[in-house]
């Protein structure tokens, strides 16, 4: 009830339409899980498993290997007076992998009204133990176990659900050996984190390149022309492919060119490429170009400003920096009158 009137306070406040309709929206969703926690409530004090018998009598062999895989040497466990760890209580009444006979349909039909409202995934929380009497090998332990509560709907880390507490008291005849509480959250997985946005992989910079990318974090095109012959040559190299001089000085681009080629990328997949047209987390194809500059030379980079699937041959495209992160890179952006 508590949530309607969260509802209706929502829908007072609120003259538009939409927040009217949005208010009728809480309000369903709110009823929606008041039904399902009043039926869930319903479940409390039903058995879970009724008249269980432990699979085997308490014995040694078991106790040995409890013992070992605890770490526990505590003289109590051995000998001929030996008891059980008292901390084995549960392991007494496990069904193994063929499982129980006698368990109730009421804890089953309670986990699948759980699933049905959406909280599919499961964690338990914690185990609570009540010892009364020690175990002691050859005692043969029956089980009943109750659905003791079902909390309120609660929120956590891992999601939302409900904490769901089962209590199973196991005896020895007709004498309470001890008692096992065990709480288990189903709850509906809250919305994993994006993980981070991969990063454009870094340019490689060495002595022979390193002009051209101090050109770039200034937002210049620098192109390298020999002080010989005049050529201009792109990518950097050390030496003139015309004349061989290893002279050289650089002019600007200025920015206007033309797709000479290009290919689009469709796999594999990588966001750190995607075309800046589609949704930043999109894996989707992009397209690289190789454009061919006003001044001659050619440079491989990515077409901007249009579809992946609208580059063509000859589409006239202008220089932009852009920034990845810190890194600028030169890209080049299809002219308004193509697009
Ligand atoms: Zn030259």
């Amino acid at each position: 009830m508590v949530g309607t009137r969260r509802a209706a306070a929502v829908y007072q406040k609120c003259p538009c339409n939409a927040a009217r309709d949005e208010g009728a929206r809480v309000t369903e969703k709110l009823r929606a899980i008041d039904e399902l926690g009043a039926r869930l409530k319903t479940y409390e004090g039903r058995p879970a498993a009724v008249a269980g018998r432990g699979k085997d009598p308490v014995n040694l062999p078991m106790i040995r290997h409890w013992c070992e895989a605890m770490g526990d040497t505590g003289p109590a466990y051995e000998g001929p007076d030996a008891i059980a760890p008292p901390t084995m209580l549960q392991a007494w009444t496990m069904g193994g992998l063929s499982g129980h006979e006698g368990r109730s349909a009421a804890y089953d039909e309670l986990l699948t009204l759980l699933d049905d409202a959406g909280c599919t995934s499961v964690v338990a929380t914690d185990c609570e133990q009540e010892y009364v009497r020690a175990l002691r090998p050859g005692d043969e332990v029956t089980f009943d176990t109750l659905i003791e509560s079902v909390s309120e709907r609660k929120t956590t880390k891992l999601g939302t659900g409900y904490f769901v507490t089962t209590r199973t008291d196991i005896r020895v005849g007709q004498e309470l050996a001890g008692t096992h509480r065990f709480r288990i959250l189903k709850y509906a997985p809250a919305p994993r984190k994006q993980p981070p946005r991969p990063k454009r992989p870094r340019p490689v910079v060495n002595r022979d390149n390193a002009g051209f990318w101090e050109g770039v974090e200034q937002r210049r095109l620098l192109v390298q022309r020999c002080t010989d012959c005049a050529t201009l040559r792109f990518p950097w190299l050390p030496g003139c492919n015309s004349c061989g001089s290893p002279d050289w000085d650089t002019v600007e681009a200025r920015g206007e060119g033309t797709v000479y080629s290009y290919v689009v990328m469709h796999h594999p997949p990588f966001p750190a490429f995607t075309a800046s047209d589609q949704a930043a987390d999109a894996a989707g194809p992009y397209a690289v170009a190789l454009i061919e500059l006003a001044e001659g030379i050619r440079i491989i980079s990515n077409v901007i400003g249009l579809p992946y699937d609208k580059v063509r041959i000859g589409l006239p495209v202008r220089l932009e920096f852009q920034s990845y992160d810190e890194l600028v890179l030169p890209v080049f952006r299809a002219l308004e009158e193509a697009v």
